[in-house]
């Protein structure tokens, strides 16, 4: 035996490592950044602001301001505390470390947003999938009989869903949260909220067994990571008690302090980037062999067909990511993800000229 089959768990080897590509002289669109930077004026204020925090000293691991200003901005309904992670990736972390009792569950819709799998997979718990319908709406009937078959302790639901883009209905959330009651928790995971208008927040005391999970990434911050989370205060004490005490970094925390004092910069990039997601739906749509699903996030998926001979689909969507890839431009190929996004691309939502630019490289790909 070697020394990594000695130490390493089985499941762990078997992985394979998270493949982010190389897109050093791509368009990137493929990851749903936000495409603004930081206007000089405000890009010298931070660096004026990050330059007087000591770096010597450690975060204070309460984070009081930061969790003030984050509540206030974010209208986080009083009386409700936040965990903080780094990036909403290591929240989903520690939510599955705390519940990891030996045989309990974890159970999402597919397709979904992959961490969800992983993590329950790194703290040894079991992942239940339960298929999306073919339009990508939730199929509620399935989700009820899968809840009370496996009785999960976590239930994620990301609102609008990735890689759909997909806002699932209120109504059926709430009958989901009913249904789970006190057997477990259904986290709301709102990281595109800013491009949803539409939030779980505000219903936080209506349901003890809710969280909602949000993170500033989406919204034009994705490279300091910082996610945050709400929900009764029994749970919130219990998730903290598994974060490691400075995982959120003193530039971060500053930086946050900061910008959120601008939030309204970051508030019409949303609404520029919104306008443009209707806008590049409705050119996108108007091509052969394009099918567009509604999205509420930042990104667009679309199903590609073979406009010449509907039935050579097969393969046509990878056939049109690697044209695409040759003209320099990266989009997610979410094809071989699961079955229901058979030829399907996801495109992260960007400017006026990127999204023109990418319009017209699909054109020469069909
Ligand atoms: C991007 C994304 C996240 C991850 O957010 P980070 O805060 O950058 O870790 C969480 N949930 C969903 C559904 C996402 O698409």
């Amino acid at each position: 035996m070697s020394l990594v089959e000695k130490i390493i768990r089985a499941d762990v080897r078997a992985l394979s490592a998270y493949h982010v590509p190389d897109a050093s002289g791509f368009l990137k669109l493929d990851a749903m950044e936000n495409p603004y930077t930081l206007t000089p004026e405000l890009a010298q204020k931070l660096a004026q602001h990050l330059a007087s925090i000591e770096l010597n000293r450690y975060p204070v691991p309460s984070y009081t301001a930061l969790k003030t200003s984050l509540a206030k901005h974010f209208d986080v309904p009083a009386g409700f505390d936040l965990v903080l992670g780094n990036g909403s990736d290591e929240l989903i972390a520690m939510v599955s470390t705390a519940c990891a009792i030996p045989g309990a569950k974890v159970l999402a819709p597919l397709p979904g947003f992959v961490m969800y799998a992983m993590s329950a997979k790194f703290a040894g718990m079991e992942f239940v999938g339960v298929p999306l319908k073919p339009d990508f709406t939730l199929d509620t009937g399935a989700m009820l009989a899968a809840i009370a078959e496996h009785k999960p302790a976590i239930t994620y639901l990301a609102y609008p869903n990735n890689p759909t883009g997909t806002l699932y209905d209120a109504n059926d959330i709430v009958a989901i949260l009913q249904a789970v009651g006190d057997t477990g928790i259904v986290i709301i995971d709102e990281a595109y909220q800013p491009f949803a208008q539409t939030s779980f927040m505000p219903r936080l005391a209506e349901f003890p067994n809710m969280v909602v999970m949000r993170t500033v990434s989406k919204l034009g911050l994705a490279g300091i990571r910082l996610g945050y989370m709400s929900g009764a205060k029994n749970l919130m004490n219990e998730f903290d008690k598994v974060r490691p005490p400075y995982n959120v970094n003193v530039l971060t925390e500053a930086a946050t302090l900061c910008l959120l004092e601008h939030a309204e910069v970051f508030e019409q990039q949303a609404a520029q980037l919104r306008e443009q997601r209707s806008q590049l739906a409705i050119q996108l749509s108007a091509l052969p062999g394009v099918e567009v699903f509604p999205s509420s996030a930042n990104f667009l998926l679309i199903r590609l067909t073979n406009p010449l001979d509907f039935e050579k689909s097969d393969g046509y969507g990878d056939q049109v990511f690697t044209k695409l890839l040759e003209q320099k431009i990266l989009v997610k190929n979410v094809g071989k993800m699961h079955y229901l996004l058979k030829n399907c691309l996801r495109i992260t939502v960007s400017t006026a000229k990127e999204n023109a630019a990418f319009l017209e490289a699909l054109k020469q790909s069909l």
